[in-house]
């Protein structure tokens, strides 16, 4: 399970921090003691540093349990939001497509921005008329 977190969300979960998952501690998003299980939907790779902040109260967050994305909640009121960047995450699942796969759906995302732009020189009134 421990292998699965790192390798999903990467780095601590909190906000602009770079630490490697692997150097994290897993936290109980609720807190074990409290009913929180031990699964993977409950759990989120914190350094020792935001951890302490998050078990002092100063921060807290809710967790999407597929995608992992994570809703940050401060004491002041304010929020914000983390994706996982780990090789598991799904923006950065590449290498569970075929060459196939991957050819196609960069020929769709081509075409979608060639049509994209076109719109908007059909919108977009041209200077020298
Ligand atoms: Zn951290």
């Amino acid at each position: 399970m421990a292998a699965y977190l790192e390798g999903f969300d990467g780095t601590c979960r909190y906000p602009g921090c770079n630490r490697p998952a692997t150097a994290c501690q897993k936290d109980h998003r609720i807190n074990h003691a409290d009913g929180g299980p031990t699964t993977p939907a409950n759990l989120a790779c914190l350094c020792q540093h935001h951890h302490n902040v998050k078990t002092d109260g100063r921060a807290f967050y809710v967790m999407d349990p597929h995608t992992r994305d994570i809703i940050w909640l401060f004491e002041d009121g304010t929020w914000t939001a983390t994706e996982p960047s780990g090789p598991l995450a799904p923006k950065n699942k590449n290498w569970v497509q075929t060459f196939a796969q991957t050819m196609t759906a960069h020929r769709a995302r081509a075409y979608e921005e060639a049509q994209e732009l076109m719109r908007q020189q059909k919108t977009t009134p041209r200077e020298e008329e």
